[in-house]
């Protein structure tokens, strides 16, 4: 694709190729004087990204197609449009988030006042992943600048053209002196990863989670990690089963299923199972026609090696629907397998593509001890009509999100936190609490001078100070 479209005549901004610590020293530089901290710049850099965003939408549509055969629509939906929409939520209510928390002081200290303040905290390095390049990549930085951090980012390599784009945009519209854009793959990372940052924000898999947070801990460094997982969608019967499968498949066909949060596979509880077959035949016929090869809402797999890995699980069960694969394209169709053994290679690992194995399991405890038996999910969907179901689901399972009668949508919803749990990751972000992902809660506590209360914690300690102490502390 061109990333040099839409220059309009300005001249060219080298890309940041710098080492790696003269990068991070440069924004460290930039931080200490303080330029990062006024809510006016912060917002002058939400505001820039959103023109960015907004104006030249078309670079992203087509570095998105480039890299994922992702359809314009989609691309708005989910990355774009999800974060024009962040911006605008952190614009309208960053005065709030960031104004002081007052909280009460005991008997004891009056008189006395003590509140929290957030405070940025220095340069952070988010580094993203290949299945949303741009969500994935930008959202963390939001948040970030709305904390008044100096960001460094680094791209994906897997998605060549969003991180062209990123490298060649950021610089001409945010302050180049408090984001750097970082291309490259292991070994650019691996570089980054030796410099002292405020704040590590990684988004990807388990294994490289542990990687960031080996190198983290040299610098003490605190870290979120967004990583995935296999996330359940139970099924219960009596729930309205077509459109259960309509939003299973939406769900998990999007973006041809790599995303962290679809529905990996199917819990089907008694004899939901059958039933649901048919809907999702019928929900990929709807979606995307009988070739969904030919529908141009249906993308690609990201690169060969992918492809190869999902090719490889097509036959670990009966073929409901789908199927079809075409390597010179990296097509694999909508698939959906039945009869599927729970110990086969399908629902070993993350599937992180458009192949959906329904499992069937006896009844609701099943369900929930095949959940509880494995590592908790990124995200549990559960479509039933049972409230004590979802009670018991709530309270008896553990995962980063859990939405009930939809899948994905929970990440719409801009107040609601979004991350992982156990290995499917750690802390948070979105909204208000990417606030609290990328700032220091600081405690303030203020005690005049005058009237000196504290003579009775001062020693030397008498009986009736002891008295005192014992009634007020
Ligand atoms: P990826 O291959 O793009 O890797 C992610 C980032 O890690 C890239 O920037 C890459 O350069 C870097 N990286 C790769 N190897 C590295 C190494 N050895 N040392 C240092 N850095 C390295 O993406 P991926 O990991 O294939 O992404 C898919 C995974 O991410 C899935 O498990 C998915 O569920 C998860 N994911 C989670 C979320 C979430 O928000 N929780 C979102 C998207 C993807």
């Amino acid at each position: 694709m061109d990333t040099n479209a839409p220059t309009g005549g300005q001249p060219d901004i080298a890309v940041t190729t710098a080492p790696a610590a003269e990068t991070v020293a440069r924004l460290r530089a930039t931080f200490n004087t303080g330029r990062t901290k006024p809510v006016a710049w912060r917002k002058q850099q939400l505001k820039a990204l959103r023109n960015l965003l907004t104006e030249h939408e078309d670079v992203f549509v087509q570095a998105l197609q480039a890299d994922l055969g992702k359809s314009a629509t989609e691309s708005r939906m989910t990355e774009t449009g999800f974060l024009v929409r962040e911006i605008d939520h952190t614009l309208r209510h960053l005065d709030r988030w960031l104004r002081p928390k007052r909280a009460s002081v005991p008997l004891s200290l009056v008189p006395a006042h003590a509140w929290t303040v957030r405070e940025p905290l220095g340069v952070v390095l988010v580094i993203a992943p290949w299945n949303y390049p741009l969500n994935l990549a930008l959202a963390p930085v939001i948040g970030a600048l709305a904390a008044g951090n100096a960001v460094v980012l680094k791209p994906s390599e897997v998605a060549p053209a969003t991180s062209a784009v990123l490298a060649r945009w950021l610089p001409r519209v945010l302050d180049p002196q408090a984001v750097a854009v970082v291309e490259g793959g292991v070994p650019e990372t691996t570089a980054l990863l030796e410099q002292r940052f405020d704040h590590i924000f990684y988004t990807g898999n388990g294994a490289v989670g542990r990687i960031v947070m080996t190198a983290a801990a040299r610098h003490l460094t605190p870290v979120t990690l967004e990583l995935g997982g296999k996330s359940p969608a139970v099924v219960e019967p009596g729930a309205d089963l077509a459109t259960a499968a309509r939003r299973i498949a939406l769900g998990k066909f999007m973006n041809a299923g790599q995303t962290c949060v679809a529905p990996d596979y199917v819990l089907a509880i008694g004899e939901a199972g059958a039933e649901l077959e048919a809907h999702l035949t019928q929900a990929v016929r709807e979606m995307y026609g009988t070739d969904p090869a030919r529908s141009n809402d249906y993308g690609r797999i990201v690169n060969e090696r992918h492809f190869d890995r999902l090719a490889g699980l097509l036959n670990d069960g009966r073929t409901v629907v789908g199927g079809d694969t075409d390597r010179d394209t990296r097509y694999i169709a909508p698939t959906v397998l039945a009869d599927v053994d729970p110990d086969s290679p399908v629902m070993r690992d993350e599937i992180f593509g458009p192949i959906l194995p329904i499992v069937r399991v006896p009844d609701l405890d099943a369900a929930i001890a095949f959940i509880t038996g494995r590592d908790k999910p990124l995200a549990l969907y559960a479509f039933t009509a049972s409230r004590r179901s979802k009670r018991r689901l709530t309270a008896e399972t553990s995962s980063g999100g859990l939405a009930f009668g939809v899948s994905l949508l929970q990440l719409s919803v801009l107040d609601l936190p979004f991350g992982g749990v156990g290995e499917s990751g750690m802390g948070h972000y979105h909204g208000s609490y990417s606030l609290d992902t990328f700032s220091h809660l600081k405690a303030v506590l203020e005690k005049p001078l005058k009237p000196d209360t504290l003579g009775v914690a001062t020693p030397p300690y008498t009986p009736l100070k002891d008295r005192i102490l014992r009634r007020i502390a």
